[in-house]
């Protein structure tokens, strides 16, 4: 093994070699629910989404498309963004139907 490369290179390379029997076992969810204790929202870089609730018709079209379940509702109504979880993607602003606009993508710690 080349001494020069990274602990995990050299791991990954010797592993390749052994029967999947002998290999570490990885990816284990060991119990449902476990996504909604891993904040997500930390991973956030550039923008976020701030949503004016007096524009919103409560589509749902947000909270349809949003990939971490960060549009919040209240029965069938939205009621906020979960910023814990959010990662910034805009996919509920670009859902948002244009003549609403009620979701505007802002530079992370700025306003709408
Ligand atoms: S920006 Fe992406 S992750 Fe955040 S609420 Fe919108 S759709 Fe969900
Ligand atoms: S897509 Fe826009 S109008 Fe529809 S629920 Fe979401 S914020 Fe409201």
């Amino acid at each position: 093994m080349n001494p020069s490369r990274g602990a995990a290179f050299i791991e990954r390379e010797a592993s390749v070699t052994l029967p999947w029997t002998e290999m570490a076992e990885a990816g284990l969810i060991p119990q449902g629910g476990t996504a909604a204790r891993v904040k997500t929202g930390a991973w956030r870089t550039g923008s976020m989404p701030v949503l004016e609730l007096s524009r919103c018709i409560h589509c749902l079209r947000c909270w349809i498309w949003c990939p971490d379940s960060a549009v919040l509702l209240d029965g069938e109504k939205v009621t906020g963004i979960d910023y814990d979880h959010c990662k910034g993607c805009g996919i509920c602003a670009q859902v948002c139907p244009p003549k609403v606009h009620a979701i505007e993508m802002v530079p992370e710690g700025g306003e709408a």
